[in-house]
């Protein structure tokens, strides 16, 4: 069977990571987190001290931009892809509070979306992957086989977000978590070089009242219908 590019773009913390891994590992496809490698830039950004009240020195960010480079590695304990920045390893520290303040900002520089976006294509240039994140329907893979669109209820989305962050020890109030997030879909909706915004051609998952095993068995099932629309591939 010929393998699928699977785009995935959605508003922050609408579980988009969970469908793309579920269904990464179902079909045996690669799975790509594009916000990670954002989030990557941004921690950079600030351990070089580029990141003062909320502005970021641009200038230095595009001039040295060339010394980042940004990998995923399989772990083979976990069983999961984690994000390496210079050959360290940064997965745990780019989930942190700090790293969403700021990484809207980092993500709207056209440069570092260039940049970004053309690894993601070098990523997925042999199919079988599932990528997530704002611009892959319409930027990275705009001939993606399969598009959706993910969306939840704000306050369902801050539960989770707020949920996933205390287990892990931070120190975030609800409405902290909700301000961030309200802001970098805000941000990221409303900046210049490749907005969010929903493809024409992507299909709508909205998943407020959806478990993880629904969301699988509805893009399973798109998939499995997609195939016999397209009979012989
Ligand atoms: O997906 P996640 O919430 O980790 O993404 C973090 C941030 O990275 C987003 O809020 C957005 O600013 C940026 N991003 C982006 N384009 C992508 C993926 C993420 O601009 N394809």
């Amino acid at each position: 069977m010929e393998k699928l590019t699977i785009a995935i773009d959605g508003f922050s913390s609408c579980g988009k990571s969970t469908i793309a891994k579920a269904l990464a590992s179902e079909l045996g496809y690669n799975y790509v987190d594009t916000g990670a490698m954002y989030r990557a830039v941004t921690l950079y950004c600030i351990k070089q001290g580029w990141i003062l009240d909320h502005n970021i020195d641009k200038e230095k960010l595009v001039k040295y931009l060339s010394k980042i480079h940004i990998k995923f590695k399989f772990n083979s304990e976990t069983k999961l892809s984690e994000t390496y920045l210079n050959d360290q390893n940064v997965e745990r520290e780019i989930r942190s509070m700090e790293i969403s303040d700021h990484v809207s900002k980092v993500s709207a520089i056209k440069e570092v979306r260039h940049k970004l976006v053309k690894l993601q294509q070098e990523m997925g240039k042999d199919k079988g992957v599932v990528m997530d994140g704002r611009d892959i329907g319409t930027v990275v893979f705009p001939d993606a086989d399969l598009k959706l669109f993910m969306t939840a209820d704000i306050d369902i989305r801050v539960y989770r977000r707020y949920d996933e962050l205390t287990s892990k020890g931070e120190k975030v109030t609800f409405n902290e978590v909700k301000e961030n997030l309200s802001k970098r879909d805000f941000d990221d909706t409303n900046r210049k070089d490749n907005p969010l915004r929903k493809a024409e051609d992507a299909i709508v998952l909205d998943n407020s009242d959806l478990n993880k095993q629904q969301q699988l068995d509805f893009v399973v099932k798109i998939i499995k219908d997609y195939h016999l629309l397209n009979p012989g591939e």
